[in-house]
Parts: structure tokens; C-alpha cells; sequence
């Protein structure tokens, strides 16, 4: 009873105060956010931290105005930061299952963003996933009000709460946040939960935030998951404002920015294509332009269109045989051949040995699908994600596989192609739809390189054999 006429008295006094804890880009190691974690200065016991005092403020309906206070202390710290001339950067806050149960809690955000006079995505609400137990509907008609003012929303501790995964797609949230029990455990079933939440999260088009982070260790397992952003100890303690305001960038700093994009083009290339192709025709260009980088990465198609989305590429080419959002800057269709060893032997006795690539990708689902259909009893004998393993498992006898017409012409190693043949309609094998495949960009600054580049790969790809402009 005593705390809580206690807590009554901090609202109205002036005891409680924000400290802010640092977010760091994983891969520059550059702040770029803060999350602000409340504190009560207790006049007799000193610090109170919030899991102490927040469940009581709950229960009594305090957190109303406490919550209150601090969105409008978020905003106001954020305004002062920029008018010390730091970088922007996103403040993120807390907020309670009940107050967003609140009819005017929108209302709220929308004049403590005004009345400092900040852009909306500088500030951040954090909420977690027993927010869903009330009313699921009304929740999520806030938050979308919300997004739609341009306020950043992250789904904080996930991982802890209800398993229900069917809400995630209905939230209108950019973030997921790891919870920190996951991350600071050394046992590797906490880190295979890791890996699955960040996985989710990256074909959901949403970025990851790994919390707790204690060890030099969490930040690089994180960024070799394809967690983008981390908190924790490593990198600093929550502190008061003006102990921050010592690591954040200044303004000055965003003029080197620009630069370095302009002069790095990252690129997705198809694992499961031919890849070796589109990489000599790279290569050629990077030789012709020595001002700008090309940085490669090589993937799945879907996991290149997922990293397309969350910005980590600039260009992408990838197998494309299902609709999607992202904008194709070219499209082509290849015709695609059953191909074995010239030592094979057809039978119907024993289901079909079949090479294929793994499971997730494209080009194998193509394949199984045709198979299916035409009732052909298979089995998977062998699988690579990269073509030129698939060629060798064909020479040496192992089975059958299914490639890009062009790939016979153009990309058998000279060694092998005597070794492998095609096979024909008459051995009775499905027959196989065409492949497409296409080039996507996601980002509308058409830098005049990129259009360039884009132009000299639809060139080589245009001029392949059995490629069907769409
Ligand atoms: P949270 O939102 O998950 O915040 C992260 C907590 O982990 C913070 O504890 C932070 O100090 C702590 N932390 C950060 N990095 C590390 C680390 O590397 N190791 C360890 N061991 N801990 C780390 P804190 O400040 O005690 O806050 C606890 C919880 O209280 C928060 O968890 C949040 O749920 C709640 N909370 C904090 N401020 C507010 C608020 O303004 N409103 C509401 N409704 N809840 C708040
Ligand atoms: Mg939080
Ligand atoms: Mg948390």
C-alpha cells in the first residue's frame, strides 16, 4: 500500500526519469537507435527498476499516467538530441498491454509527436505479444492507426509468449525483437530458436533486434544469421540522456554516407541458376567501372528476394515462378531438359533416381511438381544447391536431373559434357514447364550504373540459348 501511494506521489513529483539504452546496426557497429527504459528515484530507496514497480502501476491504473509521461519525454529528449545536432535516431518506448486499450492513446502519440515538432519514425513503440489476449481486433486497429502516422512498431520479448504465429501476419509491425533469454544462453537449443525467429522474421520482411547482447560472441553469431540491429551490455548499460548523448553520432558524420553507397552496388545472384555465367559478365563490368563496387552475394532466389525487401541488396536475379510484390526490371522464360549420365538406364521397375537441388528452392519444386503430376515414383538420390554439383552427380551415373536448356550449351565443364546426355520425350519423363526467371530492384533511385549494369546482364541473358523473352 505504502509503494503504491508512493508511486502516486512520484507521477506528480519529480521522480521518475528515462535512461536510454543505445541500438547498434550489427554490421557497422553504428547507432542507430535508443530504447528508453523507465526509472523511479526513490527519495528513501533509491533506484527502483520498472519490472519492480510497473506491474503495480498496471493494477492500479497509475500506468496511464505514467505511460503518458513517457512518450512526451521520449519525444522531447529526441527534439533536444536534434537540436544538439546528433544524428536522428529512433527512440523507442514501452508500452502496456492496457494503455493501448486506452480510447485516446492514439491521440496521445499524434501530439506528443507534434508538439516537439519530430518526424513520426523517430519514435518507437515497443509492445509484447500478451497485448493479443484482449481485444485482438481493437489492438490491431491502434497499431495500424499508428503505423499509418509513420511510428515505428516492434514486437518486443518474442519468443516468450504465445505461440500463436498466425497473429504475426495480421500486425503491421517493421521490428521483431529476440528475446534477450535466448541470446545470453550458451545452449545451443536457445540459439536454434534464434536462428528460426530471425529466418521468420527475414521472409516476413521485418527486421530483427537481438537483445541482451553481453559478448563479443552474440554480435557476431547475430550478424551471421542476418540479425541487423543489437542492445545489450557489450555495447552499453541503459544510462540517463546526457551519458548517451556521448556515443551518438553527430551530424557531420551523414555527409560519408551517400558517398559509400553510390560506390557499392550489392547483387544477388541465384545459387540454384547459372550463376558462374552471370558472375563472368560481373567480373567483365566491375573491369570497366573501377569506381564502383560490386559486392556479390549468392543465395536461393527466395532468400535473395528476402534480402532484397529488408534493403541489404541493390539487385537481384532470381528464379521467379510465383507472383510477388517486388518490381521486375526484366523478365525471361528458359526452356528446361531432363538430362543423365550416357550410362543410364531408364527403368520402370525402381523409382526414379532424381538429383535434385534442396528443399526451399524453386527449381526443385518445378521439378517435383512435374513429377507428381505424371505420377512418376522418384526418389532424391543426391542434392546441390549449385548446378555444377548437380552436372557431376549426373556424369558420374547417379541419376536424372532437370536443367535450364542453356546450361547444356553454355555452362558444362568441356570434361563432362561427353559424359552427360539428354533425354528425350520418348523415355517417358514429364514434360517440364519453362523456367522464368527475372531481374528485380527494389530501390527507386535508379542510379545511372545501375540502370547500366542491369542492361548488360539482360544482354547476356537475352542472348542465352532457349531463352524466351516474356
Ligand atoms: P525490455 O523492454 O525487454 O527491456 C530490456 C531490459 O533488459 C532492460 O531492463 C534492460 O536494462 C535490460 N538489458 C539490456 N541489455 C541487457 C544485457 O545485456 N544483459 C542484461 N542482463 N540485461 C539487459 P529494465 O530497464 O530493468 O526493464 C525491464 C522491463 O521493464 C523492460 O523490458 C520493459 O518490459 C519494462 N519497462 C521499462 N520501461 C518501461 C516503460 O516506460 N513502460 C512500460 N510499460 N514498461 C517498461
Ligand atoms: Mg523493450
Ligand atoms: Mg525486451
Amino acid at each position: 500500500m505504502s509503494l503504491q501511494s508512493d508511486l502516486e506521489l512520484a507521477v506528480k513529483g519529480e521522480q521518475l526519469e528515462l535512461h536510454y539504452q543505445p541500438q547498434f546496426d550489427l554490421q557497422t557497429a553504428r547507432v542507430v537507435g535508443a530504447e528508453a527504459l523507465l526509472r523511479w528515484n526513490h527519495p528513501e530507496h533509491g533506484v527502483i527498476p520498472p519490472n519492480d514497480f510497473i506491474p503495480l502501476a498496471e493494477d492500479t491504473g497509475l500506468i496511464f499516467s505514467i505511460g503518458r509521461w513517457v512518450v512526451n519525454e521520449a519525444c522531447r529528449q529526441s527534439r533536444l538530441w536534434r537540436q544538439e545536432g546528433f544524428q536522428p535516431i529512433t527512440i523507442s518506448v514501452n508500452i502496456s498491454a492496457v494503455q493501448l486499450q486506452q480510447s485516446d492513446f492514439y491521440s496521445q502519440v499524434r501530439e506528443a509527436i507534434e508538439r516537439e515538432g519530430i518526424r513520426p519514425y523517430l519514435l518507437g513503440l515497443e509492445v509484447t505479444e500478451s497485448l493479443f489476449v484482449e481485444d485482438m481486433d481493437r489492438t490491431i486497429s491502434v497499431l495500424k492507426l499508428l503505423k499509418d502516422l509513420g511510428v515505428e512498431l516492434s514486437l518486443d520479448d518474442f519468443g516468450t509468449g504465445y505461440s500463436s504465429l498466425s497473429y504475426l501476419t495480421k500486425l503491421p509491425i517493421d521490428k521483431l525483437k529476440i528475446d534477450q533469454s535466448f541470446i545470453r544462453s550458451s545452449e545451443r537449443e536457445s540459439w536454434a530458436i534464434v536462428r528460426t525467429i530471425i529466418q521468420l522474421a527475414r521472409s516476413l520482411g521485418l527486421k530483427t533486434v537481438g537483445e541482451g547482447i553481453e559478448e563479443k560472441l552474440h554480435v557476431d553469431r547475430l550478424c551471421d544469421l542476418g540479425c541487423h540491429i543489437g542492445q545489450g551490455y557489450h555495447y552499453s548499460r541503459p544510462a540517463p540522456a546526457n551519458v548517451i548523448s556521448g556515443v551518438l553520432p553527430r551530424e557531420l558524420l551523414e555527409v560519408t554516407t551517400p558517398k559509400h553507397k553510390a560506390k557499392h552496388l550489392r547483387i544477388g545472384l541465384p545459387a540454384d541458376y547459372l550463376s558462374s555465367h552471370l558472375q563472368a559478365t560481373l567480373h567483365d563490368f566491375q573491369n570497366q567501372h573501377s569506381d564502383c563496387q560490386l559486392d556479390l552475394y549468392f543465395d536461393f532466389s527466395a532468400h535473395l528476394l528476402d534480402s532484397l525487401s529488408l534493403g541489404e541488396l541493390d539487385v537481384v536475379i532470381a528464379l521467379d515462378n510465383a507472383p510477388t510484390k517486388y518490381r521486375k526490371m526484366q523478365a525471361w522464360s528458359t526452356t528446361t531438359v531432363w538430362i543423365a549420365s550416357q550410362t543410364f538406364e531408364m527403368s520402370r521397375d525402381y523409382p526414379l533416381p532424381v538429383i535434385l537441388q534442396p528443399t526451399g528452392c524453386p527449381y526443385r519444386s518445378m521439378v517435383v511438381a512435374a513429377l507428381n503430376t505424371a505420377e512418376t515414383s522418384w526418389h532424391c538420390v543426391y542434392q546441390s544447391p549449385e548446378i555444377e554439383g548437380v552436372q557431376k552427380a549426373v556424369a558420374s551415373g547417379m541419376g536424372v536431373a532437370a536443367v535450364p536448356s542453356t546450361l547444356l550449351s553454355l555452362n558444362t565443364p568441356s570434361e563432362l559434357l561427353g559424359l552427360i546426355h539428354q533425354i528425350g520425350n520418348a523415355e517417358g519423363l514429364p514434360e517440364l514447364p519453362p523456367l522464368s526467371l527475372a531481374i528485380y530492384d527494389i530501390n527507386r533511385d535508379a542510379a545511372a550504373i545501375k540502370n547500366e549494369l542491369v542492361e548488360q546482364l539482360s544482354h547476356v541473358i537475352n542472348n542465352m540459348e532457349g531463352v524466351v523473352q516474356l
